[in-house]
């Protein structure tokens, strides 16, 4: 399940402290929820938290990556969510810029950091379809990206604990959380399926 509203009626969360109700959300696997207060049918007014979890997030990434490939980029997607809301989203442009660096990371950094106009970006989550590699995994650290969720896991040159682990070096100002994995197929199977129709095409005699 990608959401879940929970209904808190108000005495319910009146008889939570901060504290508490931080912990709820914890319990129940809530990783970013949004609030607003309603009044149902009954007349009871009630505390309506949405909460998405992390597939949820990596399902927007995922559409990002659909549209690189769209582009004839290596489908990677990522985006920036802050309080359970995304502020970002981008997908690798290498070849569309003519820029090395604008893998799709890099891209919702800088958009991420225009939108809070703020280039610490110590709240933010980033969800990106593939690990990082160390260009990426720096920016993150340098931008004080508070965690960043993967899909798949780069054994070669990811560099979010596969490879290198740069998000988590102990020299580095700032340590990046990392949950890896999340819709991890789906993550492999958009780059596969890219590469496929590539070896298939023209690009046959020049592969990436
Ligand atoms: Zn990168």
């Amino acid at each position: 399940m990608n959401v879940k509203i929970l209904n808190l009626s108000r005495c319910a969360v009146a008889s939570l402290c901060p504290a508490r109700f931080r912990a709820l959300i914890f319990d129940i696997r809530v990783l970013k929820a949004r609030q607003r207060r309603v009044n149902l049918s009954n007349g009871i007014q009630v505390l309506q938290v949405i909460v998405f979890d992390d597939e949820h997030f990596m399902r927007r990434a995922l559409l990002q990556a659909e549209y690189a490939a769209e582009s004839g980029e290596v489908p990677v997607g990522a985006v920036a969510v802050l309080d359970g809301a995304v502020i970002a989203s981008a997908h690798n442009q290498v070849e569309s810029l003519k820029d090395a660096t604008a893998h799709a990371e890099i891209l919702v950094i800088t958009q991420a950091a225009a939108a809070l106009k703020d280039w610490r970006l110590v709240d933010v989550d980033l969800f990106v379809t593939k690990e990082p590699c160390a260009m990426c995994a720096g920016a993150m650290v340098n931008s004080r990206i508070k965690r960043v969720v993967f899909g798949l896991s780069d054994p070669r040159s990811g560099c979010a604990g596969s490879a290198l682990d740069v998000t988590g070096f102990a020299g580095m100002l700032h340590k990046v959380e990392v949950t890896r994995g999340v819709l991890e197929d789906e993550c492999a199977a958009i780059i596969r399926r890219f590469f496929e129709t590539r070896r298939l095409g023209p690009q046959n005699s020049n592969p990436p």
